[in-house]
């Protein structure tokens, strides 16, 4: 198969791309892929909203860079941050154009949240199911395209490159090249290659390398994972973001339910299990502070008082007003006997949102030739050590953006790769006993949740390697001697996943935006971005 344009991912950075090169090229082959269903995407849950400056009387650029520039720690980089608030507003319009919908007052404004770390009301939003309304209106904006393919379950394996032809590939081979990708079929179980002038990774997050996320389990990283294995550069793995206020259900496994941090910016209160309210200990900013102070305000507060849990307190908020603005979480509450207005909702803090990843330029160009990268699976220099709440969906649309334009130059000029070789399979045969990749699973889980969550130490870290190398070692000789499978390739991507967050928080010798180590407490005077 063959595509002028392949887009890996159904998410928010995929799709917009996608519906730019159909617009622009109605006689070229977009082809979008997805592992799961089309909407299983990070995107579809985001609650809070997307930042972006539409207030001009109250707020500005200005703000909004300054407040990014200072949740990103001194990692961010400042063109890119002035790129993505100023183009930013543009791709709002567009995708209101494109029919998203998004709350307004009663004369027509935008209904606008504060959220941690934003000096201004900035936050648009669709009720608590932002990300939902986004991902269904870019959905059925794609389908209005004939020269889209939307392949759905099915899940990329790998990046083609002149490795595959033979060649040693090395980090510092010049100019490696992306020709496509090689998938796993469902419906036949082969290995297929698909052959691409540009190709575009939005594969999303990584929460999954957690025990408790928010994130659903497509979030394996496998972009990220891909682009490490074809020599590619990966830059601020460490920085990974732990939201505060994770719906707390005893004895879930899996996806956990957010509890969107405009709960805190209406006026919710974090208590601990004496009824304390805490934040004020840690933080002038109380409950608004940015959520890496929050995360670890929760963390030391569950340390002291023994807890799995603290809670969130809205009996003092207007029901009505919470209902309205936040549907989605009385009912889930409610579906669990929490009636807000009355209880206290129980909240602990999960993996969220990852800060680094493939490293692009402005354009959302990688190391690698051909190859684009947006959304969360990209590191374009926007978070820095820290994101800014609600920056990360105008991030993706902005870069998404900023690649189209970019491979919009080049694809009439590239020709698609000749002699490209099939899967081989050989020696290899099926799966006999799945608890050895479902059992490593778990332990991946647990070691970077016990040893590189939210505080971090050297010997944490050192452990945490050991233990990361013997999985590798087991799941490698395993991969060698079976047929691909998708459970077994996500372990793999892991697996690799979490080794550049230990060995990027391991390089990392200081306490910085959402990195933080006890044996460094301080920050470095060497401000510098880990590439690996
Ligand atoms: C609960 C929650 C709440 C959030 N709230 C907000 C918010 O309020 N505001 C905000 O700005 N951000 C928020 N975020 C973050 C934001 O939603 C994500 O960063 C963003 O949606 C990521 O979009 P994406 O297009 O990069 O990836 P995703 O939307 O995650 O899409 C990834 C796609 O890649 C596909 N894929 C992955 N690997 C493969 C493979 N190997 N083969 C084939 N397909 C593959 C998946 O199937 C999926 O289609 C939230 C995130 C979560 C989880």
């Amino acid at each position: 198969m063959q595509a002028d344009f392949l887009v890996i991912g159904s998410g928010i950075a995929g799709l917009t791309f996608a519906v730019k090169a159909a617009q622009q090229f109605p006689e070229k082959k977009i082809l979008v892929i997805t592992k799961a269903h089309a909407d299983e995407t990070n995107t579809k849950y985001a609650q809070g909203g997307i930042a972006g400056v539409t207030d001009f009387e109250k707020d500005s650029f200005e703000k909004h860079i300054e407040d990014t520039l200072i949740a990103g720690d001194g990692l961010c980089n400042r063109q890119v941050v002035e790129i993505v608030v100023k183009e930013g507003v543009d791709r709002i319009r567009e995708i209101i154009d494109w029919g998203a919908q998004f709350d307004k007052e009663d004369d027509g404004d935008f209904k606008l949240g504060r959220e941690g770390g934003h000096s201004e009301f900035r936050i648009l939003h669709h009720k608590d199911v932002t990300g939902k309304e986004m991902e269904r209106a870019l959905l059925s904006e794609v389908a209005k395209y004939s020269n889209i393919e939307f392949i759905k379950h099915c899940f990329v394996v790998d990046l083609i490159t002149q490795h595959h032809l033979g060649f040693l590939v090395t980090k510092s081979t010049p100019d490696i090249e992306c020709y496509g990708v090689y998938v796993l079929n469902r419906e036949t179980n082969q290995i297929e290659k698909i052959i691409a002038k540009v190709t575009l990774l939005a594969t999303g997050g990584n929460g999954q390398i957690y025990r408790s996320t928010t994130n659903p389990s497509i979030a394996t990283g496998d972009g990220v994972a891909m682009v490490y294995r074809a020599k590619g550069r990966i830059e601020n793995m460490e920085f990974n973001q732990f939201h505060p206020t994770a719906l707390y259900e005893p004895g879930v496994r899996g996806q956990s339910f957010l509890i969107t941090e405009a709960v805190r910016g209406d006026g919710g209160i974090l208590r601990n299990k004496n009824g304390e309210a805490f934040m004020e200990r840690y933080d002038p900013r109380k409950d608004l502070a940015p959520r890496d102070i929050v995360a670890r305000a929760i963390d030391s507060e569950m340390k002291i008082t023994g807890t799995e849990n603290v809670y969130l307190d809205v009996r003092h908020m207007s029901v009505e007003k919470f209902v309205e603005h936040f549907p989605n979480i009385y009912e889930k509450c409610l579906s669990l006997g929490i009636d807000v207005s009355k209880h206290l909702i129980p909240v602990a803090p999960a993996a969220h949102y990852s800060c680094g990843g493939i490293k692009t330029d402005e354009w959302g160009r990688t190391s690698i030739k051909n190859l684009y990268a947006a959304g969360e699976c990209a590191s374009t220099g926007l978070h820095g050590a820290n994101r800014l709440a609600s920056n990360s969906l105008l991030e993706a649309m902005v870069f998404a953006h900023r690649c189209y334009m970019d491979a919009a130059l080049k694809v009439p000029e590239l020709s698609y790769k000749n002699d490209i070789p099939d899967w081989n399979a050989r020696g290899t045969t099926q799966p006999k006993e799945m608890i050895l990749i479902t059992q490593s699973l778990k332990e991946v889980q647990q070691i970077m949740s016990d040893y590189v969550g939210i505080v971090r130490t050297n010997i944490r870290l050192s452990r945490a390697m050991k233990r990361i190398d013997l999985l590798w070692e087991e799941t490698e000789s395993l991969y060698q001697t079976t047929t691909v499978s998708p459970q077994l390739s996500e372990l793999r991507n892991m697996i690799t996943v979490s080794y550049l967050v230990i060995k990027g928080a391991s390089f990392r010798h200081e306490s910085r935006g959402l990195h933080f180590n006890t044996d460094y407490p301080n920050k470095s005077e060497m401000v510098q971005n880990i590439v690996l």
